[in-house]
């Protein structure tokens, strides 16, 4: 189908779309019921049918899958199709050593080639862009869940997965990629290889960079943005629900969410026709929208593995005001964090990309950045590690005097302070602060470890 027709499905008139997604859930209940014990079991304990799913609002019978109900049905408990009609098998990692399987039939890798040219287009790619696609390729599911959108639209893919950052700036170069798709944390480092290479955005021809997979502030979006000379922007997607593709950000939405220079105001559009999304408290209550919570999941059209109800454990909000862009797609905000990844220090509940928002408001200090945390005695001790940017590691480097760097260690050691104090401020924790005047931190191809918990 041609992508202006797929891309018309995000201005559904909003009553169309919920009569599309009630009879999707009403067919997708009566699939796992026929073809998953799982779902079998958990339905009939409930006295649950799929006749009995009347409205959107009956969605609330239904009980949750969680990623322990994935892991404990090992390896193709969730499968509603013969083995041999699986085409593709992904996965991710679990716990206990078992990973996450996920099985796409040929019309899954279809719908998920759709929703990932939409997210696409909805940026402003176009058929004929080019994109270098520096996800990894694999059982990760960023790499080929790209990859197949980017072609399903005609849109030249460079597929170099991750790694070799010199050759990925080669061909962004040689190539004029358009487009860059990577984790944040990834982008930084290619545009900090830019600058290595005296390659300015001029010699390039990025557009659109693609950033997903990790949470990642608006301050770091200006870095990537300022150093590439792009437009970058969010992308939401998790394996088990199909992978990249699940929702993304509008050109509006961009705009509006760097004017305000809040974190909270980024949103995303779901693609409910193929995923219907609740918030929830951590107790399971549906959470109205606005309020933020754990995200839920149903898929709708996915045959090789559907899933009721599953619990991302990705905390967000959910926004149901229409969009200035026009599209009647609800909104979700950006993913604050996990739910297990949230950080109990001394009490306090901290989210690493709190931290990341409070180190990058303060200019000098580049982002990369570690948190720290050790219980030596009885009480937590955390400490944050951060690098000043690399214009200032540049201008210390070249200091030959004596009196020069002694002066270098008193504006680092007041620089330590400051972000101390901002880091206390902020969270009420003292934090020991640590600021690198070299380049001393891990950079990251993937999706980056900020918090290394010895406890
Ligand atoms: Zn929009």
């Amino acid at each position: 189908m041609p992508i202006a027709d797929i891309t018309s499905r995000d201005y559904m008139p909003r009553e169309a779309l919920r009569g599309l997604q009630l009879e999707r859930l009403q067919t997708t209940v009566q699939r796992v019921y026929e073809h998953v014990p799982f779902y079998r079991r958990a339905l009939d304990e409930r006295q649950i049918t799929a006749a009995q799913v009347q409205h959107l609002e009956d969605l609330c019978q239904i009980p949750f899958t969680t990623r322990e109900d994935l892991i404990e049905q090992y390896p193709r408990g969730f499968f509603a199709v013969p083995r041999e009609q699986i085409l593709r098998i992904h996965a991710s990692s679990g716990t206990k050593g078992k990973s996450k399987i996920v099985g796409y039939t040929r019309q899954d890798i279809q719908v998920w080639a759709e929703v990932c040219a939409r997210a696409l287009y909805c940026m402003g790619v176009r058929p004929g862009d080019t994109l270098l696609n520096a996800y990894g390729y694999g059982l990760f599911t960023g790499g080929l869940g790209l990859h197949y959108g980017a072609e399903y639209m005609d849109v030249t893919v460079i597929p170099t997965s991750v790694g070799n950052t010199q050759r990925q700036m080669t061909f962004l170069r040689d190539l004029q990629a358009t487009a860059l798709a990577c984790t944040p944390s990834y982008a930084l480092v290619i545009g900090e290889m830019a600058e290595r290479m005296h390659l300015a955005p001029t010699d390039l021809s990025l557009q659109y960079a693609i950033c997903g997979a990790e949470p990642w502030t608006n301050s770091l979006r200006q870095q990537i943005e300022q150093r590439l000379g792009l437009h970058a922007f969010d992308l939401y997607g998790l394996s088990e629900i199909i992978g990249p593709g699940v929702a993304v950000e509008c050109p509006e939405g961009r705009a509006e969410a760097l004017q305000t220079g809040n974190d909270s105001t980024r949103s995303l559009h779901i693609f409910e026709d193929h995923f219907l999304p609740e918030i929830v408290s951590p107790q399971g209550e549906p959470l109205p929208a606005g309020t933020e919570g754990e995200l839920v999941l149903t898929t709708l059209t996915k045959e090789g593995m559907p899933l009721l109800r599953y619990r991302t454990g990705d905390l967000c909000t959910l926004e149901t005001a229409p969009c200035s862009c026009g599209r009647t797609l609800i909104r979700m905000s950006q993913v604050k964090g996990r739910i297990d990844d949230m950080l109990i220090i001394r009490g306090i509940n901290i989210y690493p990309s709190e931290i990341e928002r409070i180190l990058l408001a303060i200019p000098t200090l580049a982002p990369y950045y570690q948190i720290i945390i050790e219980r030596q005695q009885v009480l937590d001790d955390a400490t944050v590690e951060v690098e000043v940017t690399a214009p200032i590691q540049q201008q210390i480097g070249d200091l030959t005097s004596q009196d020069e760097q002694w002066t270098v260690h008193e504006q680092i050691q007041v620089l330590q302070n400051r972000t101390s104090q901002a880091l206390q401020e902020a969270t009420g924790l003292r934090f020991a602060v640590r600021v690198h005047s070299k380049e001393m931190l891990p950079r990251h191809e993937g999706k980056a470890i900020r918090v290394i918990d010895k406890r």
